[in-house]
């Protein structure tokens, strides 16, 4: 018998402390070979006064035993509290968030039999940097940062997922033909990896096809690599279409630690009844045992729960005409699983994990991206967006007013009003509020300097003009580094 595996374990709130009971109980039952160290998160800690809902002596845990089996909790409501996930994904490192999607019909109702599909989802950047700023009376900014080794960490992550798996096909989503840096930085990588997998059939999809895709025809999807945001929703869709979000586990993977929980949340409605599905986690749980390296144990667990579902045995909110007797309440259920240990799925498909997956062909950790640096462009500044804040003025007398407080160096080129073109030659009809963007040129298309620009700014605020903030203009080896903007 090898040594015990210490993991942390948080039982969290709502529904999180029976379901993780469960998923323990069938686990000690199937003989996985784990330490569980107990960490407090969620409500309590938040309203302790801990902003992320983690005590700092948590992390001490998490660093140690780098494997984290994470049951939901409930995240209060009001200003002033950080998600902990987002928390715990970002400090960590955990750039991949791996979503399996699978239907089990007709044992679970769905339109969807065939459906067996996997979201890797970006997991750090996007939106959800949390950069936002107010900045006039009517604006509000959030910043979307997309980043090159973070698109070529997932990206990278995701074919080799799909290697690894047997996984025929990689579909890439996001909206580059609007966001055509940030979006478009995500679709290019993807295009430069995967003539790296010829053996995989690749396409490319824009997310709002790519989601009404999904959602009707979610069988031809295999692997889908996807930004942050898009991902996040997506998930969601594809684990209802497949009958239940009670059933979904999903796996958060960094280069160090991992963390393991199902996808629905802390479902207060049902809290304390007993009667929560636990298969979301005891999933999630599966899929920590192969990345620990013991995949008989996860094989023998997910066969028996598959089973289960095939025999009929169905918390409430699966039950329907396949389901036998009244609906099982979640220790009833790990215990039904308890006693299948070592039984097969006869109508569904069974699951397979070898040592090899453990070492080198794990779905999760086994797989280790590395991201090689690139050497630093030739940067040039061109020009500054200014963006201002003005009420009550039309685009042509704030042109006139920039005009004339403008210095030599840097002359107005164009004034845009929520990415619209204003000034020159803008629309009346176009819709204005109290936020522009001024961009500023050399007159002859020459180079810059940022003394050029603070002399600017000097000149416009001593004019009277309130600047929220600048954006540098600048190429790259000679290629554009910013958006021309609408209209142009
Ligand atoms: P939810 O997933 O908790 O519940 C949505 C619906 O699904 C509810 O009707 C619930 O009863 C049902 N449901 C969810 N899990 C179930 C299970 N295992 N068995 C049977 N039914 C189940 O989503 P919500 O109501 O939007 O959120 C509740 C709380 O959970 C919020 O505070 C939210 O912030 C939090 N949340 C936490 C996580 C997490 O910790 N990872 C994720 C999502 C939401």
């Amino acid at each position: 018998m090898s040594e015990l595996t210490p993991i942390t374990v948080a039982r969290g709130d709502g529904i999180g402390p029976e379901i993780m009971d469960a998923t323990l109980r069938v686990l000690q039952a199937a003989g996985a070979r784990i330490a569980p160290e107990f960490i407090e998160i969620g409500q309590q800690q938040y309203l302790a006064g801990h902003s992320s809902g983690i005590a700092p002596e948590a992390w001490d845990s998490l660093r140690r035993t780098k494997v984290f089996l994470k049951a939901p909790i409930t995240t209060p409501q009001g200003g002033g509290f950080k998600s902990l996930n987002v928390t715990i994904r970002k400090t960590l490192g955990l750039y991949a968030n791996v979503r399996p999607c699978v239907s089990y019909a007709p044992f679970v109702r769905t339109l969807h039999p065939q459906m067996n599909l996997v979201i890797v989802r970006e997991n750090e950047e996007d939106l959800y940097a949390g950069i936002e700023h107010r900045q006039t009376d009517e604006v509000y900014q959030c910043l979307k940062l997309i980043t090159r080794p973070g698109c070529e960490k997932i990206v990278r992550y995701a074919f080799e997922y799909a290697r690894r798996h047997g996984r025929k096909k990689v579909t890439c989503m996001t909206k580059d033909n609007i966001m055509k840096m940030t979006d478009g930085l995500f679709h290019r990588v993807f295009d430069e990896i995967a003539p790296q997998y010829p053996e995989i059939e690749t396409e490319h999809l824009i997310i709002d096809i790519g989601a009404a895709r999904l959602a009707t025809r979610p069988e031809r999807f295999d692997v889908i690599v996807t930004p942050n945001l898009y991902g996040d929703i997506l998930s969601d869709i594809a684990a209802e279409l497949t009958g239940s979000v009670g059933l979904a586990p999903s796996a958060n993977i960094g280069d160090h630690v991992a963390m393991f929980e199902a996808i629905h949340g802390s479902a207060p409605d049902i809290a304390g009844k007993g009667i929560a599905n636990p298969s979301g986690l005891l999933l999630a749980a599966v899929m920590m045992l192969v990345h620990i390296g013991q995949p008989a144990v996860a094989e023998t667990v997910h066969n028996a729960w598959l089973r289960t579902i095939e025999d009929g045995v169905h918390t409430a909110e699966l039950h329907g005409s396949l389901s036998i007797g009244r609906p099982f309440g979640s220790m009833d259920f790990a215990d039904a699983v308890i006693e299948r240990l070592g039984q097969r799925p006869e109508q569904l498909a069974a699951v397979r994990y070898t040592q090899a997956d453990a070492r080198g062909a794990a779905p999760t950790a086994a797989i280790q991206v590395k991201v090689q640096r690139r050497a630093p462009a030739v940067k040039t500044l061109v020009g500054v967006d200014v963006f201002v804040h003005a009420a009550d003025v039309n685009p042509d007398a704030l042109a006139g007013q920039l005009c004339a407080l403008a210095t030599p160096s840097l002359a107005l080129q164009m004034i845009t009003n929520r990415g619209v073109k204003v000034w020159p030659a803008g629309f009346p009809e176009t819709f204005c509020t109290d936020h522009w963007r001024c961009r500023f040129v050399a007159p002859q298309g020459q180079a810059v300097t940022h003394a050029d620009i603070v002399g600017l700014l000097q000149a416009l605020t001593a004019g009277g003009v309130d600047v929220i903030k600048t954006e540098n203009l600048c190429t790259f080896d000679g290629e554009r580094g910013y958006a021309l903007g609408q209209g142009q």
